[in-house]
């Protein structure tokens, strides 16, 4: 299958050359050029089949063309050895935990894939690859996890200082091996502008293979489309959906979650609605209330891997639907939570319901609380496990009532290796060729 550029100046290229880039030549986002339906045959039965099973077939739609069968069987259940189980947290509303991988993040499913695919098109004679990745917290995690030890790959994680939790700092930062973490003087926004500087840096771009592994990568975003069907199928198998609509909200930053969810409706999973649950960067908020598109700085809230004032996969959404605004406000509702209420939240869901929500998830939760009608059934995505946000967490409920789980205690315990740069962009060049700092 080809993949053109949202920005359409520049011609398709295929799956491998659209994973190794990241990001289209024009500094487009790559999209397959075809979405392909399932049957409604597929959906009577697809409670009988495993998230595994599942994410196998959804895989084979995108990937089909490019990879044989016996390989991406391979790939796609060496990437989720782990599930995505569905909680109820109260009536008509569950929560799909994504967190039960590597480190804890929805983000380790896509990583996984990546790393698993970028290892099969690399023959043995090409040159390294280095993966650039800007993150808020956990992208840098899932993606230094992901590839983690694999061959002819190095990572560099770019973080804003000062800006990530602990937890989620020692998930990248202890890593060694074919892992570099650079702690940026700056924000999320400013890490992001760097990653993309580079790679539209011809200098740069003949010396060194470069590729991104933030959602703007297909390897990444696509998988994402997994979980929706599975959220569909356990629903189903539990009688959840009968007479009812599908209504699912999902906790946005970068957008790459949502637009893979997008994607699966387009392959026929019946969802109802979407909804978008934003923090206080609210840039998509306020563009479905009024057409109007202005990304702006981030500020920094509890929920932070939600913090991104100009979210990358915007530009997939607006390909998708043919930048067609009332489509987009039809597809998806937007709701937005301050870090008083996210607070308020995570408080009352535990205390009524007994479930306890991260900063992220909360912010899904209630949206759908405050939007469900009657004939529908809500499903959040729970996007990380509440531990990552421990500090936040006991803020809220009291102390000594977050296990950490021992996943994330191995990382606290591992010795903190990071490179200090400011964000000026000819240190970060340097840095990449040379690897020191100046
Ligand atoms: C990355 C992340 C999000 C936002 O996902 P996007 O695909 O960037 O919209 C939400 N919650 C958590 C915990 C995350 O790590």
């Amino acid at each position: 299958m080809q993949y053109y550029s949202t920005n359409k100046n520049t011609p398709p290229v295929s799956l491998k050359e659209a994973v190794v880039k990241g990001l289209a030549a024009d500094n487009g986002l790559f999209m397959p050029e075809r979405i392909e339906k399932f049957e409604s045959l597929f959906f009577n039965s697809i409670h009988k089949l495993s998230f595994q099973e599942i994410a196998f077939e959804v895989a084979k739609k995108f990937f089909g063309e490019d990879i044989e069968e016996a390989k991406l069987e391979e790939i796609v259940f060496d990437t989720l050895q782990f599930d995505c189980p569905l909680v109820k947290v109260k009536e008509n509303i569950y929560s799909l935990e994504l967190f039960h991988g590597p480190t804890l993040a929805f983000k380790d499913v896509g990583a996984r894939f990546m790393a698993r695919l970028l290892n099969h098109f690399l023959g043995e004679k090409e040159k390294q690859v280095n993966v650039l990745v800007a993150t808020s917290g956990d992208t840098g995690s899932a993606v230094a996890n992901g590839f983690l030890g694999v061959e002819g790959i190095h990572v560099y994680v770019l973080y804003p200082k000062g800006k990530v939790s602990k937890i989620q700092e020692s998930q990248f930062t202890t890593l060694g091996k074919n892992i570099t973490a650079l702690e940026i003087d700056g924000t999320f926004d400013d890490c992001q502008h760097l990653v993309k500087t580079a790679f539209l840096d011809e200098e740069l771009n003949k010396k060194l293979v470069l590729t991104s592994a933030n959602s703007i990568n297909v390897a990444r975003f696509l998988p994402q489309a997994f979980y929706y069907f599975n959220a569909y199928a356990r629903l189903k198998e539990i009688g959840a959906l009968e007479a009812k609509e599908l209504v699912v909200s999902v906790p946005s930053g970068n957008f790459g979650n949502l637009t893979a969810g997008l994607f699966a409706q387009e392959m026929g999973l019946p969802v109802k609605q979407f909804i978008a649950a934003n923090n206080e960067n609210d840039i998509v908020y306020q563009y479905l209330k009024t057409g109007e598109y202005n990304p702006r700085s981030s500020v920094e809230t509890i929920a932070n891997a939600m913090d991104v004032g100009a979210p990358s996969n915007f530009a997939r959404i607006l390909d998708l639907y043919n930048h067609s605004y009332r489509t987009i406000a039809e597809k998806i509702i937007g709701f937005r939570y301050s870090d008083e209420q996210i607070r308020e939240i995570v408080q009352q869901v535990y205390r009524r319901n007994g479930y306890l929500c991260d900063p992220h998830g909360a912010c899904g939760f209630q949206s759908l609380d405050d939007y469900l009608q009657e004939n529908q059934t809500g499903v959040f995505l729970e996007t990380a496990h509440p531990a990552k946000f421990t500090e936040t967490i006991e803020q809220i409920i009291g102390t000594g009532n977050v296990a950490l789980p021992d996943k994330l205690a191995a990382f606290m315990k591992g010795k903190r290796k990071v490179s200090f740069l400011y964000k000026k962009y000819s240190d970060f060049k340097k840095f990449l060729l040379y690897n020191r700092n100046f």
